[in-house]
């Protein structure tokens, strides 16, 4: 008989205290979600399992953020919180939140080493793609993904993030431009229209790192067949040659159609496709390792129906959630078509196609 993997949902009730007063990175984005999980009855099936996450240490954390600027948010924290920059905001217990957001993806990997578990999904929050080693930026503080990256990498030799978040992941970006450790894949909408601005094929990475940056910019209006183009033109050609021994994931709800801070037009079943297929790529190359943290997305209804989907195509339960109607127009799919083209001339000296 097949087994069946076994998937950890990480998750604590601590993500809810990060409260940011009326702001669309809300605590409901996390409410909306286990109360689906709930409701669909998740949790009862036998492969699936609720993960508590631990704080991550000051040491793990330090790896990635400027010691003064851990300590700068445990104080401004204490203090009662207040706007980190422009939109960032955060409270009294936004620093322990942030410390367990960190540490979701680590009781992740713990787990996954000691064979509990296949795959893992964190529900966390604060976010952090946008997260520079000393800036909180774009409703992040600390940067969830590399914190992970780095961690791993002291049993591992190579890690592949695949960032679907609508926004560039400009903070992850900026930490691993210059590794071929950490091969960092960005799809996210085009910069010219969206914040953080960045994001462009041409942006591939210096020094030992130069080939080992990737950014698929795509056109407002890109959907699920864009985003499918990419996965099976350019990012499984990438993964097969690079063969990381783990792929990460941030996943940002906010590339669906229905986001109300963005323009991409994927739906759930566009997100489960695209797991599906980093997935199958997992299974045959790289022993199951995957992880995948939650970054944006703001419709709650988005966010909570496509996580319930993606763990039952984790989780290989026989269910599915789906959104009706067409998303995504044809001229679209030819200019993601052109973009395919320039991303891989960008890239030509170091991978083949
Ligand atoms: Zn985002």
């Amino acid at each position: 008989m097949l087994k069946l993997a076994n998937v950890g949902i990480i998750y604590d009730d601590i993500y809810l205290e990060h409260d940011t007063g009326n702001h669309p990175e809300s605590a409901d984005r996390l409410v909306e979600t286990m109360k689906l999980i709930n409701e669909k009855k998740v949790l009862e099936y036998q492969n699936v399992f609720l993960i508590s996450p631990r704080p991550a240490t000051i040491d793990e954390i330090a790896i990635v953020h400027k010691r003064d600027y851990i300590k700068y948010i445990e104080d401004f924290c204490k203090k009662g919180g207040g706007y980190l920059d422009g939109d960032t905001p955060c409270s009294s217990r936004s620093y322990e939140a942030a410390l367990y957001a960190a540490g979701g993806g680590l009781a992740a990997a713990e787990k996954i080493k000691e064979g509990k578990i296949d795959y893992a999904i964190g529900l966390i929050r604060p976010p952090g793609h946008h997260a520079g080693r000393y800036t909180a930026r774009g409703f992040c503080i600390f940067n969830n993904i590399v914190i992970l990256a780095e961690f791993l990498l002291k049993d591992f030799n190579k890690i592949m993030i695949l960032d679907i978040d609508a926004h560039h992941g400009n903070g992850t970006q900026d930490m691993t431009y210059d590794r071929k450790d950490i091969l960092y894949f960005g799809i996210q909408q085009d910069g010219r229209t969206l914040y953080p601005g960045s994001g462009y094929p041409e942006e591939i990475g210096m020094k030992e790192g130069k080939g080992y940056n990737i950014n698929a910019p795509l056109a407002p209006g890109s959907g699920d067949k864009s985003f499918n183009n990419i996965i099976d033109e350019v990012f499984i050609p990438i993964a097969k040659q690079y063969r990381p021994d783990f792929v990460l994931m941030s996943v940002g709800f906010d590339s669906h159609f229905s986001d109300p801070l963005t323009d991409l037009r994927l739906t759930t079943q566009g997100y489960r496709n695209i797991i599906h297929k980093v997935k199958n790529f997992v299974n045959e190359y790289c022993n199951k390792n995957l992880i995948i943290l939650l970054e944006g997305g703001y419709n709650l209804r988005a966010i909570s129906r496509s996580i319930v989907n993606i763990i039952y195509e984790l989780a290989d339960i026989p269910e599915e959630i789906h959104d009706e109607g067409d998303h995504e127009d044809e001229k679209i799919v030819r200019y993601t078509g052109e973009l395919i083209k320039r991303i891989k001339s960008e890239l030509n000296n170091y991978w083949k196609f």
